[in-house]
């Protein structure tokens, strides 16, 4: 089971290894895709078409890119200059996101933590429970929710939640009790997400069973139906059950830049009655030393009301066109999924071919995907597309693909 090399007892006087970190998979799904386009492109001048990893294309909106030119420069000057900032963020950053994203629900600013990414944040937020504790992850899933976990230790302790066609991709709720739950809507993989009716159920089965939900709304600017929450705090009591986090890398293509929040209510509490909010403020006192400060104030541009234009112009673009590329996978005979309000398109696999075998086909044609069991067992059978791509590599992916 054991990936790393499994040498004799020859450095015995060495230290120990952190055997979770054995029971991984061998590599990260998506370096494990990079090395494969790598391996194609070696000596050969090919134009590769990704719609594969889905990292943004579209260039970063200019008022975000002046502000942090601007605070860049106030850091040449002693008047304005900044030391370390805030573990949790700055003020003013808060403010912002407090004003826009969450004007009509109750939450202060002592509750928003402002992350290097809902990676870090994700990656790490399991370290603030018992090992023992059991965690439902929805199958496919995005990989960080698994190996964070199994880091943590409790491989033995995850509990898989099929999202299957006949449900369409819906999390079903369940008899068993689950003391963490992570959801993720709108979802990667499948690109689908859930109706605050269907949201509704899991907070009240967290309320029920005492279960504590760990909801990643990343793409959740990429939202257009009136029907999907666009924040789990739109559901009354939700503040008590549930943790979320949101990204400015899908909001804002900040994936360079790297900047998130997370939303952890002063409600809620571990079994021992202890408050997460200042667990987790005490974690990140001692692991993290401030976000930049620029980047702090390129994220509060998008809340400007020219950054928020901008913003808005770059995500219809993506969404435009995803709905190109399943507009144009359907066509060609493809059954697809999701793509509505989210950039990922969740798409079956042709002549049944497995997931491995179709990303394989598609890429003898230089195009890029995600094969969907790399995501999880019951993603067996689909790829996933990213509409977070040029108009052009979509035209040309579909062309390629007709012809398959
Ligand atoms: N959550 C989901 C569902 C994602 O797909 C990703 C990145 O692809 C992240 C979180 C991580 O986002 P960030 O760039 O903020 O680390």
């Amino acid at each position: 089971m054991y990936f790393f090399y499994k040498k004799k007892l020859k450095n015995e006087n060495m230290a120990k290894v952190n055997l979770n970190l054995l029971k991984l998979k061998k590599n990260y799904l998506f370096n494990d895709i990079e090395k494969k386009v790598e391996e194609k492109q070696k000596n050969q001048n090919l134009e590769i078409l990704n719609l594969g990893i889905g990292d943004v294309t579209l260039p970063i909106a200019d008022s975000v890119i002046e502000a942090s030119k601007l605070s860049l420069d106030e850091l040449k000057s002693p008047k304005t200059l900044k030391g370390y900032g805030p573990a949790d963020g700055y003020q003013f950053l808060k403010k912002s996101i407090k004003e826009n994203d969450y004007k009509d629900i109750d939450i202060d600013l002592g509750e928003i933590f402002v992350s290097i990414g809902s990676k870090y944040t994700l990656g790490n937020i399991g370290d603030l429970f018992s090992a023992d504790n059991c965690v439902g992850l929805c199958d496919p899933t995005y990989p960080v929710y698994e190996d964070s976990n199994i880091m943590c230790g409790r491989k033995n302790k995850l509990f898989y939640i099929p999202l299957l066609e006949e449900n369409n991709f819906k999390p079903r709720i369940l008899k068993k009790h689950l003391d963490i739950v992570y959801l993720c809507s709108p979802n990667n993989p499948t690109g689908t997400a859930l109706t605050k009716a269907e949201l509704q159920q899991w907070v009240e089965y967290a309320q029920k069973t005492k279960s504590l939900i760990i909801f990643d709304a990343a793409y959740e600017a990429f939202i257009s139906s009136d029907e999907v929450p666009h924040s789990i705090y739109e559901i009354p009591g939700a503040d008590e059950v549930a943790i979320e986090m949101k990204s400015f890398s899908k909001t804002a293509g900040f994936t360079s830049l790297r900047c998130s929040y997370v939303v952890i209510p002063k409600k809620l509490k571990t079994k021992e009655n202890i408050s997460i909010n200042e667990l987790w403020q005490r974690y990140i006192n001692t692991k993290i030393g401030g976000i930049p400060y620029p980047i702090q104030k390129a994220a509060e541009a998008i809340y400007s009301p020219k950054g928020q234009l901008e913003v808005k112009a770059i995500i219809d673009e993506y969404m435009k066109n995803t709905l190109i590329l399943k507009e144009g996978l359907n066509q060609i005979g493809l059954t697809t999924y999701g793509g509505d309000n989210c950039p990922f398109i969740w798409c079956k696999t042709l002549k049944n071919l497995t997931s491995w075998e179709f990303f394989d086909l598609l890429l003898e044609k230089n195009i890029v995907t995600i094969p969907g069991s790399g995501f999880g067992k019951c993603g067996e059978g689909f790829v996933r597309f990213s509409g977070f791509a040029a108009k052009e590599t979509i035209d040309k992916a579909l062309t390629c693909i007709k012809k398959l």
